[in-house]
């Protein structure tokens, strides 16, 4: 039997996996862009995002962030000829388009046929509740929801193979603030109280670099996922970039969430009815 100490390593498979396999997927997968009414293989929209947003960046974070974010997205960037097949096509929520949350909320709503609103509502009734965490701060109830179901949407999770750790805690320190408005990680989390006190059920981290943000990690824990709880999580987090009113969500006009090419059927129809759009980008440094 796999032993726990291995844990930390199931993230190195899993980018070297995921690094090996893109390119193939991209080639495999490109009929999914019939759903959006665009032959496989047609040259998509390329849209150019602004890495720094006017913001001179002296924070050793922003540039950290930034540089990250060339590295991470130079795969996305359209190629030439036969290897734009090999290209991941961005699932981007151009948010220029929703003046409103709740415009977005309509939007969501008309293409899922009420579907995504209800399954979030259903949550509600439940309990579930949303709000900024700090991640750090539920250690432990995060190593539980990542061993909580082996095989997820984008795939295999491999620490949930190993078992959770069980030398962590949660600090439950509060939220804070980024130093940078238009540079930062921060998380949501989606909380169900059953008698003993809100437990963290759900998570999702976004990462900011300028006029874009993109999902960073996110999960349920897998005995709460008929109750809506992420539907309603990345819904609320959706809201919160769409209203504009936090300092952390001015300027923004693009959420990206991965690419058409990766996870299975359920992760792609869920990404379409959330608005988002196949597209290529550069980034201009
Ligand atoms: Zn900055």
């Amino acid at each position: 039997m796999l032993t726990r100490k291995f844990a930390p390593t199931s993230h190195l498979f899993t980018h070297i996996a995921h690094s090996l396999l893109q390119p193939l997927q991209s080639v495999l997968r490109k009929s999914r862009l019939r759903d959006f009414e665009i032959a496989p293989g047609a040259t998509l929209p390329e849209v150019r995002l602004d890495p720094r947003l006017g913001c001179d960046c002296a924070d050793p974070g922003c540039q950290h962030l930034i540089s990250d974010a060339l590295r991470f997205h130079s795969p996305n960037a359209p190629r030439p000829g036969i290897m734009r097949w090999t290209v991941p096509s961005a699932m981007l929520l151009d948010l220029r388009n929703f003046p409103t949350a709740e415009s977005y909320v309509q939007a969501v709503s008309k293409r899922s046929r009420g579907n995504v609103p209800r399954a979030a509502k259903k949550a509600v009734r439940l309990g579930c509740t949303c709000m900024p965490i700090r991640l750090e701060s539920y250690a432990a109830s995060i190593a539980v929801i990542h061993a909580s179901k082996r095989f997820r949407s984008g795939g295999p999770v491999l620490a949930a193979w190993f078992g959770a750790q069980g030398n962590l805690t949660d600090s439950l320190a509060p939220f804070e603030a980024p130093v940078c408005s238009k540079h930062w990680t921060l998380s949501w989390g989606a909380f169900l109280d059953e008698g003993g006190g809100p437990r963290l059920i759900a998570y999702l981290s976004l990462r900011r670099v300028g006029d874009m943000c993109r999902t960073h990690e996110l999960m349920a824990h897998g005995d709460y996922l008929n109750t809506g709880v992420m539907k309603l999580l990345f819904l609320e987090v959706c809201r919160w970039l769409a209203d504009r009113k936090a300092i952390e969500a001015m300027g923004l006009s693009w959420f990206m969430y991965g690419a058409l090419e990766h996870g299975g059927s359920g992760l792609h129809e869920w990404k379409r009815l959330m608005c988002f759009e196949p597209m290529t980008f550069t980034m201009t440094s």
